[in-house]
């Protein structure tokens, strides 16, 4: 990789370091709970940090926001933080989202549905109910247990990369789907000229991402939330301008996840909380009282530090997810 640091997605060299981690600092945010695993996992990103340090840049051309080294976790790396029983939400807000897009297309007996990193098949058993069969409904996943589960739910699922899925036999897709899948990918390029491949003349695609604003707002406060090389990509509105002008893709729509204010700042605070306990090993007690009153208390001083970001969430634009609605452009292969 070339050390001369430009935007993967753009190529500009205007750029901004938002934060750096040693891969210790990286480790202790991504599994903060547990030091054996954190000191394992720092390792394995330690050996593709070739300079030592992990840092996440914006480019003030196109406003994404990557991992440099731009570099994905490996399979070492997810393994390590995946190795738990993992649970997926059966219910998220892009998911409710995109079924009203789809409750507005005209989705006939022909139409084809594909969600790749399709988790627990959650969002695809909401949309099934809109499609006359499961028959036209495809998907892929990483994880063994995830792609078992999809195959039980009756949908069919590919345990490959998107990037090869053209070599199986599936049809062009109308619609797709990526939730909360992009911003863990290093491929940009070769993802969107997969979607491209994939997707039909006239297609939908619906990409649901963490919120970059409000991220690069809570780095400013030292709360970093996309830990590379975990998250590795970061998007806004005109990151989305920019990759839909480079791919062929019309924006059709643009929302930021509604949440009511004390739902958002009740989100942040128990994280926070979460976070200081155990980076503080504060002991509990068995006084459920007295726990509560304890926790009503510190998260009411958290309040008090993090004051501009209980103002800042005051505003629309500071929900948690950001769902892009593109459609192909005519003509775009
Ligand atoms: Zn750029």
């Amino acid at each position: 990789m070339s050390s001369e640091r430009c935007c993967p997605l753009c190529g500009s060299g205007d750029l901004k370091q938002l934060f750096s981690l040693q891969p210790d600092q990286a480790g202790k945010l991504l599994i903060p709970d547990d030091p054996a695993r954190s000191a394992m996992i720092s390792n394995e990103i330690s050996k593709i940090w070739e300079d030592g340090n992990g840092a996440f840049v914006i480019c003030r051309n196109c406003q994404y926001g990557f991992a440099w080294p731009f570099q994905a976790g490996n399979e070492a790396i997810y393994s390590i933080l995946y190795d738990r029983e993992f649970s997926y939400p059966d219910d998220k807000w892009e998911y409710n989202k995109a079924i009203d897009i789809l409750l507005n297309l005209n989705i006939t007996g022909d139409s084809t549905l594909l969600e790749p990193g399709a988790g627990n098949g959650a969002f695809l058993e909401k949309a099934s109910l809109l499609f006359p069969g499961k028959q036209h409904i495809f998907s892929t996943e990483y994880a063994a247990a995830g792609v078992e589960e999809i195959r039980r739910k009756g949908f069919n699922c590919y345990n490959r990369d998107i990037t090869t899925l053209h070599q199986e036999k599936i049809p062009g897709f109308d619609i797709i789907c990526m939730f909360q899948v992009l911003e863990h990918m290093d491929n940009l390029q070769e993802i969107f000229h997969s979607l491209n491949r994939l997707s039909n003349p006239g297609a939908h695609l619906m990409i649901a991402v963490p919120n970059g604003r409000l991220r690069s707002f809570y780095d400013k406060w030292g709360v970093h939330l996309d830990v590379p090389p975990i998250h590795v990509g970061r998007f806004r509105e005109k990151t989305f301008a920019y990759i839909g002008r480079k791919f062929g893709w019309n924006i059709m729509d643009i929302s930021i996840e509604a949440q009511h204010y004390p739902e958002k700042v009740n989100k942040f605070l128990y994280e926070r909380f979460n976070r200081l306990i155990i980076s503080e090993k504060v002991p509990g007690s068995n006084n459920r009282l007295i726990m509560h009153l304890f926790r009503y208390g510190m998260k009411l001083l958290l309040a008090v530090r993090y004051l501009p970001v209980m103002i800042y969430l005051l505003f629309s634009h500071t929900g948690t997810s950001l769902l892009v609605h593109f459609q192909k452009q005519p003509g775009s292969k």
